[in-house]
């Protein structure tokens, strides 16, 4: 069961390991998630019990890593936003295995670029809208911030939220919503979907660089990413912030692989509607 690597070289969606974490503000370490997700999810069957279909049923593949530059983020963005665009010339649907959050930044510039009027869901622990994080504009904590000045902030939903700064908490007063009140509003464009893993309580992935206590359950994450993947029409997706060295179990590389599994298979059961077909 080698199912994110190289048995698949050909298909519709298309992952892509962002291994950088040069921003990050507590542990580092989110460069050696692609990698672990990889190897962790030879662990999980193919079949979903849960969506009843088979990844190897799905049209995707796997180019592997970037090969990015440590320090400064700009140079490893570009690369991110080189990278993505050249899979949207290919008609690929881009899927990104990051790295710490800072690197959807690439990936949604080359995206909006192409749909302006996208909307970007955010699954995350943190509100990451500060303007900037100790004098950086570039960083892990002002990535929705950086997203915002792209697509507007009122094409920005979160959910999941539960840590922010004071301004933080009012600028996103608005943007805050659930999963059902997300799919109404996001109905008919083209979206855009962030999961930052630290989302999920610490105790169901405790390897990630700043975990935040009250987080919601595995099962939560993977009925709403199913929800909203089935029904809209997603022109790109990352999973990132996964740490998997502070997690000796690995089992939050599991829990990674397993998320980046299921959204796999509901993303292939929509990709006739997928934006760019
Ligand atoms: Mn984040
Ligand atoms: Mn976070």
């Amino acid at each position: 069961m080698t199912q994110f690597i190289a048995s698949h070289t050909d298909g519709k969606i298309c992952l892509v390991g962002a291994p950088y974490d040069s921003t990050t503000s507590y542990r580092p370490g989110a460069r050696f998630s692609p990698a672990a997700i990889r190897e962790a999810s030879q662990s999980l069957e193919t079949f979903s019990f849960q969506q009843l279909f088979d990844l190897e049923d799905c049209s995707f593949m796997d180019t592997g890593d970037l090969n990015l530059p440590f320090g400064d983020p700009r140079p490893a963005l570009e690369e991110i936003e080189t990278a993505v665009t050249e899979l949207l010339e290919q008609n690929k649907l881009p899927f990104l295995i990051g790295g710490e959050h800072l690197t959807s930044l690439g990936a949604v510039k080359a995206i909006a670029k192409r749909n302006p009027s996208m909307k970007v869901i955010h699954l995350d622990a943190h509100a990451d809208l500060r303007e900037d994080y100790l004098g950086q504009k570039l960083s892990h904590a002002t990535v929705m911030k950086r997203i915002a000045d792209i697509v507007g902030i009122d094409s920005i939903r979160q959910y999941g939220v539960r840590s922010c700064t004071q301004d933080e908490y009012i600028l996103g007063k608005d943007l805050r919503a659930d999963p059902g009140q997300i799919l109404s509003w996001a109905e008919g464009s083209p979206c855009y979907i962030t999961c930052d893993l630290d989302i999920l309580d610490p105790s169901v992935l405790p390897g990630t660089g700043t975990p935040e206590p009250g987080g919601i359950s595995f099962q939560e994450l993977t009925d709403a990413l199913i929800e909203l993947i089935g029904n809209l029409s997603v022109a790109g997706m990352d999973v990132v912030e996964l740490a998997p060295h502070y997690d000796p179990s690995g089992v939050s590389s599991v829990v990674a692989a397993k998320i980046i599994r299921e959204s796999l298979i509901a993303l292939s059961k929509k990709k006739e509607q997928a934006v760019g077909n």
